[in-house]
């Protein structure tokens, strides 16, 4: 199988700016995309190929090995260290974001644009060398709110298939090699009698590939990957949504015998918050406000993510009423702009009050009559057939 060039795939030249890409990525990425294409295996193949495309030409040093050295630049083997032994750190990762999330109007849905490839999905198919690609992975994470709005750091530390490190993933002890298969012949297939069948089955010896390796690798008994804890660094964008996926693209399993590694979704699950409720790019919350401040107009403290401020509440504010801070709310995954922070009053009614209050209050009431409560009145009107 020959790959296709990237910027081909992708139809745009080779001299293409960065938003040039982007936009054509975008473009391509939504008409091939497998929801849009049930079943049509093709347009996953290209949404995959158009993916891969991308990871490679919107990253500007991934894209100027390519530019150099074309395909090779990227191919098995050829990459950098994988960490070493033992839970090595690897690179701060790119995170391939959910572009499609949030869109204007709409709830958006969450996207979930990446869904079709967790679980389920196609076997791998394996090669007659015996690589083999290794799995995806999901972790789901659990951020705060603050950090869902404003974007953060996140090292995770996941136990998961790992190159081996004394064999580099090839599965071969030291100076052994693969050979055909003695079982099978190096086809891959056994023919067995059943009755007066003959049935050819998967050689279980090489499991297919029709080649063995001599003498297996005694750290890994020749599958050139073993369970290590590796940390992983990952970046969460500021206004991301619950439910959103991010794609650590190679931090999945590494693959079989040298196989290229799959790749690690990260599901983001946002703790409910104490105080705000979050709806799109807005956040509410509700704050209680003392009857006499209510009446008589004043300066309220009110929560903010970036901490207290200050709200102005105007003379006769009635429980319930809501106000907008402008531009305190999430800011957008996709854009510059911010939501509101909507803050409802809930007028406190005093439960306990001594006696020098109480009397107070009661030459208050005496000194209002009914007159002064308009929305007493309007209910008054509206009801007072029930009051005849
Ligand atoms: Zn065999
Ligand atoms: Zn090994």
């Amino acid at each position: 199988m020959t790959k296709r060039d990237y910027y081909e795939i992708l139809e745009v030249t080779r001299t293409a700016s960065g938003d040039e890409i982007k936009r054509s990525y975008r473009k391509l990425a939504v008409k091939h995309h497998p929801d849009k294409n049930p079943g049509d295996h093709t347009a996953e193949d290209k949404f995959k190929e158009i993916g891969a495309a991308y990871e490679i030409l919107m990253d500007a040093e991934k894209r100027a090995a390519y530019d150099r050295y074309g395909h090779a630049a990227f191919a098995q083997g050829g990459a950098g260290p994988r960490g070493g032994a033992g839970g090595g750190m690897h690179d701060p990762f790119d995170i391939f974001r959910e572009v499609f999330g949030a869109n204007g109007g709409g709830n958006g849905g969450g996207g979930g644009i990446f869904e079709q490839f967790f679980g389920g999905g196609a076997a791998q198919p394996q090669s007659r060398d015996g690589k083999q690609r290794g799995s995806d992975l999901r972790y789901d994470m659990q951020i705060r709110l603050e950090e869902a709005a404003f974007g953060c750091d996140k090292e995770i530390e996941v136990s998961k298939l790992e190159g081996c490190s004394a064999c580099s993933g090839t599965g071969a002890d030291k100076g052994s090699k693969a050979v055909p298969c003695r079982d099978c012949g190096g086809r891959g297939q056994v023919i067995t009698s059943r009755g007066f069948f003959q049935v050819s089955q998967t050689c279980p010896r090489c499991r297919g590939t029709g080649q063995v390796i001599e003498h297996p690798c005694r750290k890994c008994n020749g599958e050139g990957r073993a369970e290590t804890p590796t940390r992983i660094k990952l970046k969460i964008p500021a206004g991301i949504e619950d439910g959103s996926r991010l794609r650590s693209v190679r931090n999945g399993e590494a693959g079989l015998r040298g196989g290229p590694p799959g790749d690690l979704y990260v599901v983001i699950h946002i703790k409910e918050h104490e105080v705000f409720e979050r709806e799109d790019s807005n956040l509410f919350c509700e704050v209680p406000v003392a009857f006499s401040i209510a009446t008589l107009g004043g300066e309220l403290n009110v929560p903010t993510l970036e901490g207290q401020a200050q709200l102005k509440i105007p003379a006769g504010t009635q429980s319930g009423t809501a106000f907008k801070l402008r531009g305190k709310g999430i800011p957008s995954l996709n854009s510059s702009s911010r939501g509101d922070l909507i803050v409802r009053v809930i007028v406190e009614v005093p439960s306990k009050l001594n006696a020098d209050q109480r009397a107070k209050l009661a030459e208050f009431a005496e000194l209002m009559g009914d007159e002064n409560s308009p929305m007493n009145r309007s209910f008054l009107e509206k009801a007072k057939d029930f009051f005849r």
